[in-house]
C-alpha cells in the first residue's frame, strides 16, 4: 500500500495506524507475519467512513479481535485490518432498551472481563462463555461456547456493519445458531444485545469459578495455542471428538518444528517461541492424513487462517 492510497484511506480519520503492523503478535498463538496496516478507529463514525473507502477502491478488509482463534501466516496479509478496541468499541451497556435483563456489549468486548462483569452485576446466561478468550464479535461469529452452553444461547440481536458500510440489524428470529456456527454473513460485528436473567452474584461466581476449574484441568489455557484446531466431525448425526479420534489416531505430543499436538488436549496445537506458522499448518495437515488414514474421517480446520491467498471481506 503506497503513501497516497494510505492517506486516501485514513489520512484525514479518527483513527490510529499502525504501517506494516507485525498482527501475527497479536493473536494468542504469537506468531505470523504482518499486515499493511492495523487500524483502531477511535468511534463509528471513523469506522463506517473507513469500510465505505476500503469497498470504493477494493481494498481487502479483515476483521482483528483478540486473536484467540486466528492463524496469520508467515507473509501476512495485504490490505487493512481493523481492530476495536477503543473504549467505544469494549463496553457493555446495562439496563438496555429499558429492561434490566438486556445489556448490550459491543463487538470489541473482552469476553473474560464480560463474564465478571456480568457476574458482579447479578446477571445469569453468560457464564458458559467462562475461560474463553475472545472478543464479544469473534465469538458471535462463530458462535464459542462449550459443554456449558454457546454465546448464541443469550443473544436477542446482532448489529454489523457489512462491507458497505451499511448498518444490519438482526433479531433473535432471524439468527440461527449452531455448532461453532451461526448464519450471521461475513460481515463486521458492532454489537451484541444479550438477553440474561437476574441471579444471586454469590452463586454466579460459584458457578464461574466452577466452570473455570474444569477448564484449567482440561486444556492447556497457560500455553500459546488457538484453541480447539478442528472443529469435532458429525458421523451418523453426533458429534464426535476431533481431540479423541487424533489421540486415537497416534498424534498426541508430535511436533514440527515448534508446534506440538498438546499432551493434555489433543485438539490444541502449542507454539514454542521458535514456532512458525508453516509449522503449525504443516502440523495440522499431518495430523489431517493421519486422522483420515487411521480413522477415515475428514477433519475441517476450526482455526482461522488468514493469508495473501485468502481474501478479506472486502
Ligand atoms: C486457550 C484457548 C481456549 C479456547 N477455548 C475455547 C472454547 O472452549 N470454546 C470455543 O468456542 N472457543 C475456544 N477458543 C477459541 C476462541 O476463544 C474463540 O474462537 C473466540 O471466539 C475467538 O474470538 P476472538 O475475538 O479472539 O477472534 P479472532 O481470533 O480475533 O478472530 C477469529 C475470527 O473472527 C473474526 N472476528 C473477530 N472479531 C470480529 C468482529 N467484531 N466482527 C466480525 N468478525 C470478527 C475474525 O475476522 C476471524 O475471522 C479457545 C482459544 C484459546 C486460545
Amino acid at each position: 500500500m503506497n503513501s497516497t492510497a494510505r492517506s486516501g484511506l485514513f489520512g484525514d480519520l479518527d483513527v490510529d495506524v499502525e504501517l506494516d503492523a507485525p498482527i501475527g503478535a497479536h493473536t494468542w498463538f504469537g506468531i505470523g507475519g504482518r499486515a499493511d496496516a492495523l487500524i483502531r478507529p477511535h468511534n463509528e463514525a471513523a469506522l463506517v467512513t473507513l469500510i465505505e473507502r476500503c469497498n470504493a477502491t477494493q481494498t481487502p478488509v479483515r476483521i482483528l479481535g483478540k486473536g484467540a482463534n486466528l492463524l496469520v501466516a508467515d507473509d501476512g496479509v495485504d490490505g487493512v485490518v481493523i481492530r476495536l478496541d477503543h473504549e467505544d468499541f469494549t463496553r457493555l451497556r446495562f439496563n438496555t432498551d429499558g429492561e434490566v435483563n438486556r445489556v448490550l456489549a459491543m463487538g470489541g468486548a473482552d469476553l473474560f472481563k464480560s463474564v465478571q462483569e456480568l457476574q458482579r452485576q447479578g446477571l445469569a446466561g453468560f457464564a458458559q462463555m467462562t475461560g474463553i478468550p475472545g472478543s464479544i464479535g469473534g465469538a458471535v461469529r462463530m458462535n464459542a461456547g462449550g459443554s456449558h452452553g454457546s454465546i448464541g444461547d443469550c443473544i436477542q440481536s446482532v448489529t454489523c456493519l457489512d462491507h458497505t458500510g451499511q448498518r444490519l440489524v438482526y433479531d433473535r428470529h432471524q439468527l440461527e445458531f449452531d455448532y461453532r456456527s451461526s448464519n450471521l454473513p461475513d460481515h463486521l460485528i458492532l454489537s451484541a444485545v444479550l438477553e440474561l436473567e437476574p441471579e444471586d452474584p454469590v452463586r454466579l461466581r460459584t458457578q464461574v469459578l466452577e466452570i473455570f476449574a474444569a477448564k484449567k484441568a482440561s486444556q492447556p489455557m497457560a500455553d500459546q495455542s488457538a484453541g480447539c484446531v478442528f472443529r469435532n466431525p458429525r458421523i451418523d448425526d453426533e458429534r464426535i471428538s476431533a481431540g479423541k479420534l487424533i489421540d486415537e489416531a497416534g498424534c498426541k505430543g508430535e511436533r514440527i518444528g515448534g508446534a506440538q499436538v498438546s499432551m493434555s488436549h489433543a485438539n490444541f496445537i502449542t507454539t514454542a517461541p521458535e514456532a512458525t506458522a508453516s509449522h503449525v499448518q504443516a502440523l495440522m495437515q499431518h495430523v489431517r492424513d493421519r486422522v483420515e488414514q487411521e480413522k477415515g474421517v475428514i477433519l475441517e480446520p476450526e482455526v482461522v487462517i488468514w493469508s495473501r491467498t485468502e481474501q478479506g471481506a472486502s
